[in-house]
This record gives C-alpha cells, structure tokens and sequence, in this order.
C-alpha cells in the first residue's frame, strides 16, 4: 500500500523509456551486482524458486485449493532478506520477479506480457501478467483481472518509510501477502478442470510504492496478448496478512451494483466479517481500475505499527488469515467470471459516496412512544447502491424482530429464501405475510437467518418517523 501523497517521485513517460530502459539482461545485471553474498544469496534463491516451481507443475492437479501452508512459503520466499526490500527496479526487485514468474510457469500459466514473456516493461520496472483463457466465446474479451503488487520501499528513504531507515523493509504484509494470494489462486484457477467463462487475469504490479506506477502504466497500455481484451471486473490484494478478529475491509464495494451480494454470498464459506468502507483513496492499485471506470474491489486487513517499518516482517504475517481473505478473493473472482449474460457497468456515483453517506444511511431511527400496535417492528432505509438489501434502522423494543434478534445496521436480503429487488416488494411481501417468517439477513458481510412470529393480525401497520438519508429516502416500516 502506498504511502498516498508522501512520494516525491513523480511517474515518467514509459511510451518514451520502455524500449531500452528495462532491457537490462539477466547477466549484465548480476555482474553489476556489488559484493558476493548478495549474488550468491540471489543465486541460491532463483535456483530455489524453479525448484519450487517445477515442483508445483508437476503437482497442479492437486493444488486445488487454496491452504495457509502454500501461503506461507510464499510470503516467506518474498519477504527474504535476500530481496533486499523488493523495491521497484533493484535488484531485490528483480529477484522478486523472478521468483513469481518461475512459479507461474511451473504452475503452468500462461504469459501475458510482451513478446511472450510474463513481464510488462516500464522504465526499469516490470510488471508480471499471465493468463487464465476463458471458456465462452460469448464473453472471451471481457477480463476479470486480480491483482497485487509485489514491490516494497527496499531500504527505506524518509518519503516512504516510519522508520528507521537504511534496513531491509522486508514488506511480508505490504505486500508479500498479497501476491501469496495471488499465486494460490493462479495455481487453483489454472488446476481447475473447467475454465472460467471469462478469461481471468493474474496481475503483479510493479512501481506500486513510487506511485501506483504499474497499475496506472497497466490500465494505459496493454502488451499485445491482452489488445483485444476490456477489463470488466477488477480484484485488488493489498495487506491481507494481518487478519485480526476475522474483519477484513473492502473497499471499492459499491462500484457495481450487487457488489455486496456477492462478496457476502461467497463469504457464506470464509465466514469474515466484512467491513465495508465507502471511501476511495489513492493508496493502492485498485484506484487506476476505479478511475478506469472498472468495478472495482479491494480487500485488506488493515494497517498496523509495523506498517512501511522494517518491522513488518513475515513472523507477524497470519498465514491462515491469507488463506481465508484469498479463497474469498478466488471466490468472488470465480463468481464474477462465470456471472451469465452482462456485467453490470461501473457505478459512477460510487466516486462520490463516502464514509460519511454510510453513517447516514444507517442512522438509527429512536423508537417513538406510539409503538403499541407494530405487527414485526423494523423500519429499514432504501440503499441506492444496493436497493435489494434495506438497512435496518429501527428495531422497536419488545416487538417480534425485537425478540428474534433483528439489530440496527442488519440489512435485509431475503424473506422465506426469496430476495426481492427493492425495498417496496419487501415491505409488500412482509405486509402479506402470513404470522411467522424468516428474514435472511447480512451482518457486516455474513448471511444470517432470523425466525420471527408474529402473533398479531395483518391488519396493523406501524408508521415510522421519516429520516433523511442518501437520496432522501425515508425509513419505511412494515
Ligand atoms: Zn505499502
């Protein structure tokens, strides 16, 4: 995750330097390596890394899910001294390239970036591209890309790092997770024996730390194999390796309609508690795609003191917390690839909705004193962005909802394992009800059932107290 603001690089014109600036060869570039340890440290680790790639290949058939263990020598083989702190164009960095391109290969990828090989080239940074090829003709041009970036600030300067600097930042959260889970879910889409319908992208993003560089010189130029090919859906991994009490925050949910759903639909099997955050700041690679105008999601567990320190380092990393946040990155790529018929398009007035819209949405409504006669005991506000999930925002005192568990912030999803698409059809259908119901719900991202009876007859209605909202949308109450 970048350091938003803070660098004081600002990015060059790669149409311009792309032809010779990264071209250094393999050779060149070790002998121009200062002292031995580090090229024999270096050596050793590209020999281990085709070791561990060739040992993948030959086992693809098994690598079909995604476990803590795999994870974890990932994020262990990238957060080596021996990278030196992965920074975009060192040698460290390189490496690191090298240790992603050779376990794709092994895992039997196929290359996306120029000239046949996986690389991207700007500048002196590269980023790294493979291929899952889709499986319908029908949408074979529509790219689900899932990205992470792989290089890190190396030693540290003031702009980038809190200190202290001149030691290897070893980033195993920031961002080594990440592309652990990325590499688990490129062996696990590429060991699966039926192919997604849309062809799905691998991306590892170089640069991200000097500005977003790879990401933004990604969605300007596309290498050759990927011409023809629009990005539709876009997965962002950034800090995944610190999951604490389960939460792991989304960004970018409401930049497609239904986006929620299918985060908590596929989180049915991760069981994470998702927070969502409605603000979208430049600080990571999913802010080039949402700028694109591509649905857009990010998924992160949060900063810490470590956070751009030396410190970060891989002990600290929760290896079964990556496993978790990256099958459901795999879970929802795998959803939105295989989604029949048309992608919904970019939500535009995601780029206005922030922290602040949420609070409102989901402010509480007090129960009024005229709450004799309610017949369930809710009132719920229409969501725009998410108008077949209302939020609850009254639940009144010893009311049926009361006593089955209904709390303020639940949003309502089904009622008896039938969704409906707005917020009327929901209030109709509750209004009709016979006296017991089931509400599906989503709590912050898992899918819950409530049973409630009703005890009363379906004549009474309770009217609740309108409350401004996004879109002044008042609380309604069946
Ligand atoms: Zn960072």
């Amino acid at each position: 995750m970048w350091v938003a603001g803070r660098s004081s690089e600002t990015p060059p014109v790669w149409g311009v330097l792309s032809k010779g600036a990264g071209a250094v060869t393999r050779s060149a570039w070790i002998m121009n390596v200062r002292t031995v340890l580090p090229a024999i440290a270096w050596g050793w680790f590209i020999l281990s890394a085709s070791l561990l790639g060739g040992e993948r290949g030959h086992a693809a058939e098994a690598v079909s899910v995604i476990d803590a263990a795999g994870a974890g020598r990932h994020v262990a083989a990238l957060a080596d001294d021996a990278l030196e702190g992965r920074e975009g164009g060192s040698r460290g960095g390189r490496a690191a390239g090298a240790y992603i391109v050779e376990t794709l290969r092994g895992a039997g990828l196929r290359p996306a970036g120029d000239e046949g090989t996986y690389y991207q080239r700007f500048g002196t940074m590269r980023n790294i591209l493979a291929l899952v090829p889709g499986s319908d003709p029908a949408c074979e041009r529509e790219l689900v890309v899932v990205g992470a970036h792989y290089d890190h600030v190396g030693y540290g300067t003031a702009a980038n790092s809190y200190g202290p600097t001149g030691l290897i930042h070893n980033g195993a959260d920031d961002n080594a997770s990440g592309v652990a889970g990325v590499l688990e879910i490129a062996e696990v889409l590429q060991a699966m024996p039926a192919k997604p319908r849309r062809p799905v992208l691998l991306a590892f993003w170089d640069g991200e730390e000097k500005g977003l560089l790879g990401s933004w010189h990604f969605v300007r130029v596309r290498p050759q194999p990927l011409r023809d090919l629009r990005p539709v859906f876009m997965v962002n991994l950034d800090m995944i390796g610190r999951l604490r009490g389960e939460r792991v925050e989304i960004y970018g949910g409401r930049t497609m309609t239904g986006l929620r759903r299918i985060l908590t639909e596929t989180n049915r099997e991760t069981g994470l508690e998702l927070i969502f955050d409605w603000d979208i700041v430049d600080d990571s690679d999913h802010f080039p795609f949402i700028e694109s105008r591509v649905p857009t999601v990010m998924l992160h567990t949060g900063l810490h003191d470590e956070y751009h320190r030396p410190s970060d380092d891989v002990q600290l990393v929760n290896t079964a917390g990556v496993e978790a946040v990256a099958r459901l990155a795999l879970g929802v790529v795998k959803v939105v690839a295989n989604r029949p018929g048309t992608l919904a398009d970019f939500r535009d007035a995601s780029r206005r909705e922030k922290n602040a819209h949420r609070d409102a949405l989901e402010r509480v409504v007090q129960a009024g004193p005229v709450e004799q006669r309610v017949r369930w005991g809710m009132s719920t506000r229409s969501d725009a962005g998410e108008p077949s999930a209302p939020v609850v925002v009254r639940v009144v005192p010893g009311s049926p909802l009361e006593r089955a568990g209904l709390r303020c912030g639940d949003r309502i999803i089904a009622i008896d394992g039938e969704p409906f698409a707005t917020q009327a059809t929901m209030l109709e259908r509750m209004a009709s009800a016979g006296d017991a119901l089931t509400l599906q719900i989503d709590r912050a991202g898992r899918i819950l059932e409530v049973q409630v009876v009703s005890g009363e007859t379906p004549a009474s209605t309770d009217q609740a107290p309108a409350a401004p909202a996004v879109g002044d949308e008042p609380a309604r109450g069946p």
